[in-house]
């Protein structure tokens, strides 16, 4: 069993107090806070290796160049792709669904063509494709979701047609911890001829991923939200794909030959990977990926299960609070709206009680919208987060109330 206050010992800012108040940190969906292994990790490069890769004989580049490699290499076995050549290296999550809509889009996508994301989606698998569809002639389709904050299957097979060029889905939402049946919407789009991209901003920290399990055409995540360092992030692709399509950005590293005739571009997957890369970020996600081997991701699953279910409860608990969604499976993130205080005031006073919360639209208004408000507070968990934070999460929000009062 999975023990919460041995994990926090490794984390050194859950330590400090914030207003002179023990610090809470529940905005986990928004940034992972970092084990002292990935800030040593990043620190140890920096003072003992740094070089640039890949380019270089000597010995510290050689040194780099394979840590650099060995991060790709676990990342290939975190996410059991089949081969490391389909882990390319993004600056998070963002930039992986940019890279797919204007690589694959300038490749595939005609005008006519539609491409599918759901009502449960944060903006960056939104805009990016909205800005393709603008650029090529093409559609958005939206798959709807229920009040539980489920999507709706039966209409998905209905939208399904021979004009769906890409289906793009989170696995879990960001606002509702919905865990969305991946599985299911990708086996229905390989009946249709689609392929399947999914964000998996949420769900890589909290649950073991298995792309070919799950059969993605394409698969992307944040270093920073699994507990690695901002500014790094990861793009999956199958190899079929990602052979067929054309480079992202120009430059070096991602070239075989230069002539000012003709260039042509180097193998998978540098070919999407212009330019210095950032080592350190690589490095750093490493650690934070050894890190989770070695607690075990299952154990985070279960452990985490029970935080959900303690903090639901806690809050269900409260009469006044009103909590959006009840997905079948969740994750750690619960959204709720305190009676008429707005989510903002209250946030505010929560914070001044030393609890990390987010209120807002979460970066997800289409979603909103579907419940007709402008934002809720969010508590998102990690495995460092603890039963006892959740039971003065709940004191303080009756207190706040009564403040209002
Ligand atoms: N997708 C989801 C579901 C997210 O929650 C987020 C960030 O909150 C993103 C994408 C964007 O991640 P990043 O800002 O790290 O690129």
């Amino acid at each position: 069993m999975l023990d919460p206050l041995k994990i926090r010992r490794d984390f050194p800012i859950l330590e400090r107090q914030v207003y002179g108040r023990p610090l809470v940190y529940f905005d986990n969906a928004a940034t992972t806070q970092k084990p002292r292994q990935v800030i040593e990790a990043i620190s140890d490069y920096y003072q003992t290796y740094n070089s640039n890769i890949h380019r270089g004989v000597h010995y510290l580049s050689q040194q780099a160049t394979q840590a650099h490699e060995n991060a790709r290499a676990r990342i290939r076995k975190f996410l059991n792709a089949r081969e490391s050549h389909e882990i390319i290296f993004t600056r998070g999550t963002t930039e992986a669904i940019n890279l797919i809509a204007a690589s694959f889009g300038k490749a595939f996508i005609r005008p006519g063509d539609v491409i599918m994301v759901s009502e449960l989606e944060h903006h960056s698998n939104i805009v990016p494709w909205q800005l393709l569809c603008e650029d090529r002639g093409a559609e958005l389709r939206v798959i709807p979701i229920d009040d539980q904050g489920e999507i709706l299957m039966d209409v998905y097979r209905e939208l399904l047609d021979e004009r769906v060029k890409l289906v793009a889905v989170t696995h879990v939402s960001n606002a509702l911890g919905t865990v969305v049946p991946v599985e299911e919407i990708i086996r229905l789009a390989h009946l249709n001829g689609s392929p399947v991209l999914v964000d998996g901003a949420q769900a890589v920290a909290h649950f073991p991923v298995d792309v070919q399990a799950m059969d993605a055409d394409f698969y992307c995540f944040s270093g920073h939200k699994i507990f690695g360092p901002m500014g790094i992030g990861v793009l999956y692709g199958k190899t079929d794909w990602l052979e067929k399509m054309p480079p992202y950005q120009g430059g070096g590293e991602m070239i075989s030959e230069v002539s000012f005739e003709r260039t042509t571009y180097n193998e998978l997957p540098f070919k999407f990977e212009a330019g210095t890369p950032s080592v350190s970020d690589t490095i750093g996600l490493d650690a934070a990926l050894a890190y989770l081997e070695q607690t075990g991701l299952e154990e985070v699953r279960a452990y985490e299960h029970q935080l959900l279910m303690h903090l639901l409860m806690r809050l269900s608990e409260i009469s006044f609070i009103r909590i959006l969604g009840h997905p079948r499976r969740q994750s750690g993130v619960v959204s709720f709206l305190p009676g008429d205080i707005h989510p903002y005031d209250m946030g505010t006073i929560l914070d001044k009680l030393g609890f990390a919360l987010r209120t807002g639209n979460h970066c997800a208004q289409p979603l909103m919208n579907h419940f007709g408000i402008q934002g809720t507070i969010r508590a998102s968990l990690a495995f460092y987060n603890t039963v006892e934070e959740i039971d003065r999460l709940a004191e303080a929000i009756r207190r706040t109330e009564i403040m209002f009062r």
